[in-house]
């Protein structure tokens, strides 16, 4: 039987390109989006038309109470969640002592409320069934505080400390807990950033160019795969060499 595995945002950018792997590589994909309904059916199209078993499902993350229902509703309709991808995010940049209060929230709510409150969703699923493994989808802003980013950083540095101290608390239960760090990622969240700022991050870069969504998907790919049977806890940094 095939194994099943939702991604939040899985709809575009890195999230559909993970879940084109995961379905690739025979994983009947669940493929949650925030609104944009024309593009997760475009997403869900190049899964199907390759040969992929996949499904959507909305809700807006950083609403708990709908994140709760979405996770009882795949149980019920879809039966157990054997891989969960925390994807979804957002950026909303300003300098830290002009940023209003709701630019600050909403992103912490997204990025780490909403994560989090999936990937608990999941670990408790995953625990009582004594097997399942989760990816968060973090950034090197989590590590490196580029100006404009204090939002940001603070949640996936957030997300990063919480899913280190849930793998300690789940492993016990045969689940395991990852983290991937990307650097920057040509997708709809990166393209409106200015050549020159570009410029500025590729001299930083010692691979010489900004990655792609497919350079991301492999990773969390073998990180929820059996392959990475005892792996937990971790981070893997995906930049090439930006924080190295
Ligand atoms: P993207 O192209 O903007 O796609 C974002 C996806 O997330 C969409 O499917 C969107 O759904 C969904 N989404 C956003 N907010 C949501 C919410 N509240 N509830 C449910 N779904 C939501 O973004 P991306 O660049 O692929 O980024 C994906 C992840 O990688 C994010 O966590 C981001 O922080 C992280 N990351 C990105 C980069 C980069 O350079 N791009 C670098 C490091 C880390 P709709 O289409 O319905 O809006």
């Amino acid at each position: 039987m095939s194994r099943l595995a939702l991604v939040t945002g899985g709809t575009r950018g890195i999230g559909l390109a993970i879940s084109r792997h995961l379905a690739a590589g025979g994983c009947r994909v669940l493929l949650n989006y925030r609104s944009d309904l024309e593009s997760a059916k475009r997403g869900l199209e190049q899964i199907r038309e390759a040969g992929g078993e996949a499904e959507l499902v909305q809700c807006d993350v950083s609403d708990s109470e709908a994140a709760a229902k979405m996770f009882a509703l795949i149980r019920r309709e879809y039966g157990q969640l054997d891989h969960f991808v925390s994807n979804a995010g957002i950026t909303d940049d300003g300098y830290g002592i002009m940023m209003s209060p709701k630019k600050w929230q909403s992103v912490i709510d997204t990025n780490l409320n909403g994560a989090f409150g999936c990937i608990r969703s999941a670990a408790r699923q995953m625990s009582a069934r004594r097997s399942g493994s989760i990816v968060a989808i973090a950034s090197t802003s989590a590590v490196n505080a580029p100006a404009g980013q204090s939002n940001y950083a603070a949640s996936k540095a957030g997300l990063v400390a919480a899913i280190r101290v849930l793998a300690k608390e789940v492993g016990q239960f045969g689940v395991r807990v990852n983290a991937v760090l990307p650097g920057f990622v040509e997708t709809a969240m990166t393209r409106t950033v200015p050549g020159d700022q570009l410029q500025q991050h590729l001299d930083h870069v010692p691979l010489g160019r900004i990655a792609v969504a497919d350079d991301v998907a492999p990773a969390v790919s073998f990180l929820l795969s059996d392959a990475a049977s005892y792996i937990t806890g971790s981070t893997l940094t995906i930049d090439g060499g930006l924080t190295c």
